[in-house]
């Protein structure tokens, strides 16, 4: 019988070898549904549509209103990778949390921060 393992991105069991969960995680493994959302970032990351970047520069470009506004990836100060959307009001950063729910922590530009979850 083969091993079962639990998916980093959404918590679920799986057998099998499963997929490099990277850059929506740089931990473990993830089911073959997941690895859907993998291949869809990686794909915007090939044709530009989402910029891979340094989060300190980021943040500091965003409070600075220098930054474009868009899709980023990332690996925050916890060594997370995270996805990063860019508006005018806030910066919000996605972290997979391994367990079937993502992290949000939104920054506005006064500096303060939110922290919620999604499933
Ligand atoms: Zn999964």
């Amino acid at each position: 019988m083969e091993e079962k393992q639990t998916c980093c991105i959404c918590g679920c069991e799986f057998t099998g070898y499963g997929n490099n969960p990277f850059p929506l995680s740089n931990t473990g493994r993830c089911c073959d549904e997941c690895n859907g959302k993998v291949i869809e970032v990686r794909i915007g990351e090939a044709t530009g549509e989402i910029k891979r970047r340094d989060f300190r520069e980021l943040l500091n470009e965003f409070y600075d209103g220098k930054t474009e506004l868009g899709l980023y990836t990332s690996t925050n100060e916890n060594n997370e990778q995270v996805i990063v959307e860019i508006t005018n009001e806030y910066l919000k950063t996605s972290v997979f949390q391994g367990n079937g729910w993502i992290r949000i922590n939104i920054y506005h530009k006064d500096h303060t921060t939110e922290e919620l979850y999604e499933r």
